[in-house]
């Protein structure tokens, strides 16, 4: 099996929606996992899945402006993350929201904690030391 290394495609043809096989570089996923690409896609379209994916993709295209010409032509974020996270789950009827975070980054999680209940979540929060057992254990 070839593992599929992304990270080394400079090009990365699938975001340009480019997949001809004679460009695609010998450890492109597309090329090396199209029964399971096939599958995923599948799974994509069921019933207790499609409405999430459908959303999730939505939310994203709003989150993003594609520039005038004059400046490239280039797509830019017009979101911050935390406000495409707020949409989605406000799109998909969630009330209540859990938050993971690591020790080094507690100020982040309190603020993102305050930004999300201040959108009327309910927030559920956890560190990554709960429970302070030792790593050697
Ligand atoms: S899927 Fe293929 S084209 Fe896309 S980044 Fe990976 S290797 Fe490149």
């Amino acid at each position: 099996m070839i593992n599929p290394e992304c990270a080394k495609c400079k090009p990365k043809y699938c975001s340009q929606g480019i997949t001809e096989e004679s460009l695609l570089p010998s450890f492109c996923p597309i090329k090396n996992f199209k029964s399971l690409i096939k599958k995923a896609t599948k799974k994509y379209r069921s019933k207790e899945i499609q409405p999430f994916y459908l959303n999730s993709a939505l939310i994203e295209k709003e989150s993003y402006e594609k520039k005038a010409a004059r400046e490239e032509g280039k797509t830019v974020p017009v979101r911050p993350r935390i406000r495409e996270v707020v949409e989605f789950a406000k799109k998909i009827g969630v009330k209540k929201i859990g938050l993971s975070f690591c020790s080094g980054l507690s100020d982040e999680a309190a603020r993102a904690n305050s930004i999300l209940e201040k959108h009327g979540f309910e927030i559920c929060s956890a560190i990554c030391c709960c429970g302070s057992i030792d790593k050697s254990e």
